[in-house]
């Protein structure tokens, strides 16, 4: 099944100058780029694409709060407010730095850039994935030095927010469309 998903190469993805590896990464999995940009956010646009949501605020809260009681540290705060701080973290992040913008397309183009990407804290990404193999934070790092985790990458996590997204940063004038040499041999 042809798809398409929402990539974006972070502000650290950048600094250390990996757009290039990052992007190939993709392109050799059989992925098309079909639309590409460099630019900068402001926090209420990286509001809109990492969206409140409770789940996911509680979720983190949670992660966090078994985290330090593993190192014997009770944490006081709801859950909701540890995740509220992480957010706030990282729409910080986005809105400080450069961040490139990408569609993908291709088969399964969700799942395969997720594959490709790797689990969200780098210290525990496989080392064949972007985030395994090109970086090490961890959440303990960040949670230490207040600020949000390196971890490289974004990559959509269903076709819900894959539409969503795309169309929160790219118009549909900014897609193009063209044919990839080897597009008859796997998209057969
Ligand atoms: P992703 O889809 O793998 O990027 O992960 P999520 O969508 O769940 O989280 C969005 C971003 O928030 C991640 O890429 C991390 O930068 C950050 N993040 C997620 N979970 C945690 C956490 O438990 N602690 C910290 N410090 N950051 C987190
Ligand atoms: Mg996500």
């Amino acid at each position: 099944m042809i798809e398409r998903t929402l990539v974006l190469i972070k502000p650290d993805g950048i600094y250390r100058a990996l757009i290039g590896k990052i992007i190939a990464q993709f392109e050799d999995a059989g992925l098309k780029v079909v639309a590409l940009r460099i630019g900068r956010v402001d926090k209420e646009f990286a509001g809109k694409h990492y969206a409140e949501v409770i789940e996911w605020l509680e979720n983190i809260g949670a992660k966090s709060k078994l985290a330090y009681k593993e190192k014997g540290i009770e944490l006081k705060e709801e859950n909701i407010e540890i995740g509220r701080r992480v957010r706030n973290q990282l729409l910080d992040y986005l809105a400080n730095g450069p961040i490139v913008s990408m569609v993908l397309e291709g088969n399964h183009a969700i799942y395969i850039a997720r594959k490709i990407i790797g689990v969200t804290e780098p210290r525990k990404a496989d080392p064949s994935s972007i985030r395994g193999k090109y970086a090490s934070d961890s959440y303990d790092l960040a949670d230490a030095r207040q600020r949000s985790t390196k971890n490289l990458v974004h990559a959509s996590e269903d076709s819900e927010s894959a539409k969503r997204e795309i169309e929160l940063w790219f118009t549909k004038n900014e897609i193009v469309s063209y044919k990839r040499s080897d597009e008859d041999i796997m998209y057969e």
